[in-house]
């Protein structure tokens, strides 16, 4: 109970009881970058930390299911947790490219559809757009979905974001694209897809009691909406961890709790799981 009373909000504490309650009624979500894996300068050097997965799958003997909701590809998230090697993780589904991708540890099997057109033809834009501007080293990430264009491994990461805005903003609508702002990273991103979506669809599936999403960035703002609209309409009970940082805030208004980064979040689920097992 003393976990409980940590909770910043009356929704936050009862959806906290109700896992206690009905632990098999759970729905565990999860963001996979600086949520379950520190942000590091390059994203393929993201590693999950053994912390939270560690907790995420001692939770996972316990709860319904447990997912993680990503930008990234579902096979890039499976091989950079090793979620494929963990005892607990057996109920796991990753979906990838919010929502568009999807990997299921009980079958191992990938659901990987073909992305649009506008994708690509963007991509092929992007390193004249960049050399012109004088910024051919940021780096390019072709994510199948969407395209990230990073600024911050740059010397000046802010003033090159705010320099790429407006080029990324034009070439976006020219495609049919959305652009998505990130920490210093701009995604141009095939429209319709978000983890709201993914989210409701999850929900729609599992029927869960109670939903608990944990995000960092501003991808995660349309999961936390869909359930606050799901709690407010009295669906389920959910509870929203927000994993802090110094470069995102947008999310901390609409969390229940706001914990250090991935650290936090691992002794929260730590928290959560001591109490399911005792
Ligand atoms: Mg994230």
């Amino acid at each position: 109970m003393e976990m409980e009373s940590d909770l910043g909000t009356e929704a936050g504490r009862r959806a906290w009881r109700a896992i206690v309650e009905d632990p098999a009624g759970t729905l565990l979500c999860s963001d996979f970058d600086g949520v379950l894996s520190p942000i590091v300068r390059d994203p393929d050097a993201a590693w999950a930390s053994e912390e939270t997965v560690g907790a995420l799958a001692r939770l996972g003997q316990r709860v319904g299911k447990v997912a993680v909701v990503t930008g990234r590809m579902a096979r890039k998230a499976v091989q950079l947790g090793r979620l494929d090697e963990r005892q607990g993780l057996e109920t796991m589904s990753v979906l990838g490219l919010y929502g568009f991708e999807r990997w299921d540890a009980a079958t191992g099997e990938f659901d990987e559809p073909r992305a649009p057109d506008g994708v690509a033809a963007a991509a092929a834009e992007i390193p004249r757009l960049l050399a012109g501007l004088g910024l051919g080293s940021a780096r390019v990430e072709d994510k199948r979905l969407s395209i990230g264009v990073h600024t911050r491994e740059l010397d000046d990461p802010q003033a090159a974001y705010a320099a790429l805005e407006a080029p990324l903003i034009e070439l976006a609508a020219r495609h049919d694209l959305r652009l998505e702002p990130g920490k210093f990273v701009f995604e141009l991103r095939a429209p319709g897809i978000n983890k709201g979506d993914a989210v409701r669809r999850l929900v729609a599936e599992v029927r869960p009691r109670t939903i608990v999403f944990a995000g960092d960035d501003l991808g995660d703002v349309p999961a936390f909406e869909a359930v606050r609209e799901l709690r407010e309409a009295g669906t389920l009970e959910g509870l929203l961890i927000c994993s802090g940082s110094d470069e995102q805030d947008a999310l901390q208004p609409l969390a229940d709790i706001v914990v250090p980064g991935p650290p936090g979040v691992a002794e929260l689920l730590d928290r959560l799981a001591t109490e399911l097992e005792r």
